[in-house]
């Protein structure tokens, strides 16, 4: 006799098929900066978010975001911690997306800082590069990988200087670039993340780190127009 189906999660797999696939593991640097925003984020979009702080956390990751803060602390924080070389080591090869202090850590070029950074984005960027912390500022940005504007919350934010060979500029404001990737590498001047608009991360997840993300549903989230959703982060490093 048939037993009524239970539901898929507890159903016994039928021979030939596959086990469930496992939810995406995405890391999130987490010596200093913003570890919480950016789980805000990613969790609602279906990825188990995990908090790197130790080179073993970096073990079965599909990608890695790499927050803002202070990009001189957070690189003496890599060395002391002996993350240096093994997140050196993933972001040549998966996927990773640098916000603010996160792109200055990405980048090929910028001066001066305590250590290199980890130069898999060609480009050159200067620090502090808006002014100071009083000069922060939230602005539209055009960006040609959503389907309308994104509202970049720019905190002591750098400024792009030079872009390398093969470096798509994927978000701009008043022209120039904010936003840039080359291949599975993505970093952006602004914090996504200080927003309930997703869908950076989600264009991300899906597109750059080709991970199962759900669907879009409907328009962007009203908060899309004001950063007021989860704060201005006004107060951010
Ligand atoms: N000004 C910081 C730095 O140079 C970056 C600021 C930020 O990440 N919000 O590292």
């Amino acid at each position: 006799m048939k037993r009524p189906d239970e539901g898929g999660a507890r159903r016994a797999p039928s021979p030939g098929t596959r086990p469930p696939r496992r939810a995406p593991r995405v890391g999130v640097l987490s010596l200093q900066g913003d570890f919480d925003r950016h789980r805000a984020s990613l969790e609602p979009l279906g990825v188990e978010v995990v908090r790197v702080t130790l080179p073993r956390d970096l073990a079965a990751l599909d990608a890695i975001v790499l927050p803002g803060g202070e990009s001189t602390t957070l690189l003496r924080l890599l060395e002391a911690t002996g993350l240096r070389d093994p997140i050196h080591a993933f972001v040549r090869e998966r996927p990773a997306l640098g916000t603010c202090a996160g792109l200055i850590l990405l980048a090929r070029e910028c001066r001066p800082l305590p250590a290199p950074p980890l130069e898999v984005l060609d480009v050159a960027v200067e620090r502090n590069a808006y002014g100071r912390q009083i000069d922060s500022f939230s602005a539209e940005v055009e960006t040609s990988v959503l389907d309308g504007p994104f509202l970049g919350v720019f905190i002591r934010a750098p400024r792009i200087r030079r872009l390398g060979e093969g470096i798509e500029v994927i978000a701009r404001h008043r022209g120039e670039p904010v936003g840039v990737r080359s291949g599975r590498t993505v970093g952006l001047c602004f914090h996504p993340e200080l927003t309930s608009d997703s869908r950076l991360h989600r264009w991300f997840l899906g597109e750059v780190a080709g991970l199962d993300v759900p669907p879009a549903r409907g328009p962007a989230p009203a908060a899309a127009a004001s950063p007021g959703g989860r704060g201005t982060g006004e107060d951010h490093p």
